[in-house]
């Protein structure tokens, strides 16, 4: 929550970051130019002697590495494909710097190199000390290409994303200074004032609070709203890692209070969407009401869903997303999109680093969300199914790959999305569904508002679980192994049931077991793998294994493994791994024994 005390990770850093903006949107020539002081407070244990920043509209120019790549991937984004090449010079994006200042002095090598800015200091910020960078920029406003410009598809006038000179993250691993190829961003948490000057029949959907409605008016307050000349919005976000913003004059605006949680904004044409749009709203309050209860609180006072852009793309407090087709498409997206304020924007996962994260568990609670909310299908049968077509495709990339290195699309979509949706499947079968909560509390207690890294989630997973996680991180995320258990036999021996099982894949895992016996009862039971070293018996609900105590756990490099019952094979009906389906265990066929 806002200003409440965190439990810090010991020797955690985050560099804090504080933008003052003020811009001028000229809608005729489509550009933009203002003014940026950014103050940088060096809280990490380095000194910084130079700073990298993002342009990412100078993405926008034939022969950039978007363009490039895009027209040489086998299976380009409809929205770009070879786009870029042809824009005309009005139709291209660029930001230009026209000045830069540190603490009044100013630095003149700074140097552009595609969408990065680098600028060597004049005076080193030393560890624990701020600077302050005076930027003065302009910009011109692509056509609508990817995630921004001018004039989408549905006729909004202006989706401003990745607008602004924006510093990258220094962290742990030093400067992030990804070009701007296609996916995605990371930012520093910080303070956004941001003051917008435009034509004053345009109404401004931004990330964080108005700060003036009432000069304003246009649905922030009851003033009434000038339609000629010029308008100043002020808007103000904290402990935000981007600012984005739309406008339009055709903007319908109207809002929805979540009880105990933020403000609902809605701007939307009063087109044939219009059904939609009053359809949609009922379903956001209730996401924002089941997410705050399952992954923890959101922590802003407001959430804008704003029509623009193309498609669907997250940012703090605020998605652009388009809005012609089925209401269950309108409700799918906005929530997948509100979602990842969680899954990027109150954890700030590198997107680019860990999509898996990201969009992978963005996925995964939309699906659960779509479940709850609007009694969709349970998701994680398909959900495994669809995994396992990542599994089968021919020099399958682990999840580790960055999302711009992909060798194809749909092995970034698959493997971010669906990669990441299914590594929670497992790691529940893991550590057992009844643990999840925690998990998500625990996660959200230690990392809300940072930067959290692989390694913390399955440090917090460990934390509840009382498990040895590593081995799964690594199986999940940096192989390509695949998982194969089976029931081999069930036989009479030494006047007990004895079952043999075998590890056929190259990816082991604890195994869950389900015994259904002919009087129509059934045992859930875990044999734990010997890395996870569980410390208490997995088992101990199921008085009718007591006598048996804790399942010896199964050693990884021992290919199979007995276990005995304390009953007759002839009570026994059928013995079956994984029976509620969460591991894309590879060969189902052996999965299941059914006894005559
Ligand atoms: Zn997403």
């Amino acid at each position: 929550m806002y200003g409440s005390t965190q439990i810090t990770p010991p020797g955690y850093w985050q560099i804090q970051v504080h933008y003052t903006m003020s811009v001028r949107l000229d809608t005729a020539q489509h550009t933009l130019s203002g003014s940026q002081k950014l103050s940088v407070h060096n809280t990490s244990p380095d000194t910084l002697r130079e700073l990298y920043y993002h342009l990412y509209f100078n993405a926008f120019q034939p022969g950039s590495a978007m363009d490039v790549r895009s027209r040489t991937l086998p299976d380009p984004d409809r929205r770009v494909g070879s786009r870029i090449q042809g824009l005309k010079p009005n139709e291209q994006g660029f930001q230009r710097i026209l000045s830069i200042q540190q603490e009044r002095s100013p630095i003149n090598d700074f140097q552009v190199e595609g969408t990065v800015l680098h600028v060597p200091l004049i005076k080193p910020i030393l560890p624990g000390q701020k600077t302050s960078i005076d930027l003065q920029f302009e910009a011109q406003i692509p056509v609508q290409i990817r995630r921004t410009g001018r004039h989408n598809a549905e006729g909004i006038d202006f989706s401003m994303t990745q607008w602004y000179p924006k510093l990258a993250v220094y962290d742990e691993n030093g400067w992030n200074t990804d070009p701007y190829v296609a996916r995605e961003f990371y930012g520093n948490y910080g303070t956004f004032e941001v003051t917008l000057n435009v034509p004053a029949n345009q109404v401004v959907a931004a990330t964080g609070v108005l700060m003036n409605p009432s000069e304003v008016g246009h649905g922030y307050s009851s003033s009434s709203s000038p339609k000629k000349g010029w308008l100043t919005w002020k808007f103000k976000a904290e402990q935000v890692h981007d600012f984005a913003w739309a406008c339009d004059p055709d903007y319908r605006h109207d809002t929805l209070r979540v009880p105990g949680g933020p403000l609902l904004r809605f701007f939307y044409q009063t087109d044939s969407t219009l059904a939609n749009w009053q359809a949609l709203k009922p379903y956001c309050r209730q996401l924002f009401e089941n997410m705050s209860e399952q992954f923890g609180p959101y922590p802003y006072p407001v959430f804008n869903f704003v029509q623009g852009g193309d498609g669907g793309m997250e940012y703090p407090m605020l998605t652009l997303i388009t809005a012609r087709g089925s209401l269950n498409g309108l409700v799918s997206v906005s929530f997948h999109e509100a979602i990842h304020n969680w899954f990027y924007g109150l954890f700030g996962f590198d997107e680019g680093k860990y999509p898996w994260m990201d969009e992978g568990f963005t996925q995964y609670a939309t699906e659960y969300m779509m479940h709850a909310i609007l009694k969709d299908e349970h998701p994680r049968k398909s959900l495994i199914a669809t995994y396992k077509m990542l599994l089968a495709m021919p020099n399958r990339q682990p999840l580790s790959t960055h999302a711009d290195w992909y060798s194809s699309n749909r092995a970034y979509s698959l493997s971010s999305y669906i990669g990441g949706a299914a590594f929670l499947e497992h790691l529940t079968y893991i550590i057992g569904p009844e643990r999840m909560k925690a998990f998500w509390n625990r996660f959200y207690g230690d990392w809300k508002l940072k930067h959290p890294k692989p390694d913390d989630l399955i440090r917090a997973a460990e934390q509840v679980s009382q498990m040895e996680l590593d081995w799964f991180h690594r199986e999940f995320i940096f192989s390509t192994h695949t998982i194969d258990y089976a029931v081999d036999t069930v036989f009479q021996a030494e006047g007990k049931a004895r079952i043999k099982l075998s590890n056929k894949g190259s990816f082991p895992m604890p195994v869950r077991l389900r015994i259904t016996k002919k009087d129509g009862s059934a045992l859930n039971l875990m044999i734990p793998l010997d890395v996870q070293r569980v410390k208490t018996n997995p088992n101990q609900s199921h008085t009718s294994l007591s006598n048996l105590g804790p399942f010896k756990a199964w050693p990884w490099v021992e290919p199979t493994y007995l276990i005995d019952l304390p009953f007759n094979v002839e009570s026994i009906r059928s013995v079956e791994i994984d029976p509620d389906g969460y591991t894309a265990d590879v060969q189902l066929e052996n999965n299941v024994k059914m006894l005559p």
